[in-house]
């Protein structure tokens, strides 16, 4: 039994469409499918996500909203035209895209998320009418119905623990079930959506909770590739890769899949393939709890910018007790998420995402490290990017880093830092910004063209 997620591209058009209904006839045990909203038909167009969200900024501020609503309906309207459905869905589509006007505007903490979450919602009732007329039994279910219960988190909820038991009485169906992604319903009956791009997160959930011989999510790449094919010109797909690695993976830049995407997944011990719709008889690339054979030692390289660094220097910082607590306190009260903390004798560097230092946080740490902790040297660097390579077979190869290195000495690449963590399964490079691209070129030839 699958559940087979299919993202925005894989359903902007009556002819991807097709291509879905194609990929769920031609196999059986597809009986689960979890759906995304209409996405992007070519370069200029827009998600149907991103128009709710224009919807809704013109309701909140009283405009007048025919405009937004037309543009959503008339998207909803082509793709039901060009498949030859009935009048029927295109009034019930109509009708709950202009109901969402209706709702209140004050106290109203889900309103934003009851809005963004009618693209997928509206979009499984399309889909499952779709398989319907083209004689294969199926049945849209509510994320309500199907027992996602979330936490009450606007725009980032997380599924609650006992969702799984009630998800798993949707295996009694004959029909094929199809479930909007992206949200779920909290506790009080609220619709919550996960963050953006959370289909993924429906499906791994879904397939955690019926227990899925394989969670399948189609997108349009043949999988993963082994570094971003706008860096390096044609790089191989990798055909499979642990969930370790993706994690490592997507953390600095691979984002074919929503990092939450992983978990339910990983823990229910369910299968991953990452499949192209319009290109389904690729084997894509399989995310598994352990390598089936031999692998090489470096998978993929990843690289991704907007990292800052706050450089502290302090004589005998080694000898003072409680220094590096004092120095998270201080981010902590600032409300600031950090990454990595490379230290040496006396000195120490916070490696943050740039968005998490605002002009006026930056200013706030750097008076209080020199008035509270008395520091010698605080600089902020920033423009910095993050390289890491990734592979759990690492660990079992000596000069791995050396050879990385190497690489980057040839190109007269500067490396501000290295950190790897005790689990080997990746080493991060943390360089300038404007020398990324080549980092991520230079490592690709060492260990894929080379070897
Ligand atoms: N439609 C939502 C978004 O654009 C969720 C998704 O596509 O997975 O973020």
């Amino acid at each position: 039994m699958k559940v087979v997620k299919f993202g925005g591209s894989s359903l902007a058009s009556a002819a991807q469409l097709e291509k879905v209904l194609n990929i769920i006839k031609s196999d059986d045990s597809r009986r689960f499918v979890v759906v995304s909203a209409p996405g992007k038909r070519d370069d200029q167009d827009i998600k149907v996500t991103d128009a709710l969200i224009k919807y809704y900024k013109s309701y909140i501020s009283e405009k007048d909203v025919t405009a937004d609503q037309t543009w959503i309906i008339n998207r909803y309207r082509s793709i039901i035209d060009e498949l030859g459905l009935g009048q029927g869905i295109l009034e019930k589509i109509t009708k709950a895209i202009i109901d969402l006007a209706n709702l209140p505007i004050d106290n109203n903490d889900f309103l934003y998320d009851t809005f963004l979450a009618a693209g997928e919602d509206n979009n499984a009732k399309l889909v499952a009418e779709y398989f319907r007329k083209n004689d294969l039994p199926a049945r849209y279910v509510h994320p309500k119905n199907a027992g996602i219960t979330v936490t009450s988190e606007p725009g980032n909820a997380r599924i609650l623990p006992s969702s799984y038991d009630k998800l798993e009485e949707l295996c009694d169906s004959d029909e094929v079930l199809v479930i909007p992604g992206f949200f779920g319903v909290t506790v009080d009956n609220q619709v919550c959506t996960f963050s953006r791009g959370g289909s993924d997160i429906t499906g791994s959930i879904v397939a955690a909770g019926v227990k899925a011989d394989l969670y399948e999510n189609f997108t349009d790449v043949d999988g993963i590739f082994a570094a971003h094919p706008g860096v390096v010109h044609k790089p191989q797909s990798i055909s499979e890769l642990t969930y370790r690695e993706m994690r490592e993976l997507a953390y600095a830049g691979f984002s074919v899949l929503h990092d939450e995407a992983l978990i339910p997944a990983y823990r229910g011990k369910i299968p991953l393939v990452i499949k192209n719709t319009n290109n389904p008889d690729h084997p894509g690339t399989k995310i598994v709890l352990k390598h089936t054979g031999a692998t090489i030692p470096v998978i993929g390289i990843s690289g991704d910018d907007d990292f800052v660094s706050i450089n502290i220097s302090k004589y005998l910082m080694n000898r003072e007790v409680g220094f590096g607590r004092k120095v998270l306190q201080i981010l902590e009260e600032l409300n600031i998420r950090w990454e990595h903390i490379p230290t040496g004798i006396d000195d120490m560097s916070i490696i943050l995402r740039g968005r998490e230092l605002t002009p006026i946080k930056e200013q706030e740490i750097i008076s209080q490290l020199t008035r509270k902790l008395e520091v010698d040297e605080v600089e902020i660097e920033r423009d910095l990017s993050i390289i890491m390579i990734v592979g759990e077979n690492m660990k079992n190869h000596i000069g791995v880093t050396a050879k990385a290195a190497e690489a980057f000495s040839k190109k007269h690449i500067n490396l501000e830092m290295i950190s790897q963590g005790s689990s080997e399964v990746s080493v991060m490079f943390v360089i300038k910004t404007e020398q990324e691209k080549a980092a991520v070129r230079a490592l690709y030839q060492t260990f894929f063209e080379t070897e």
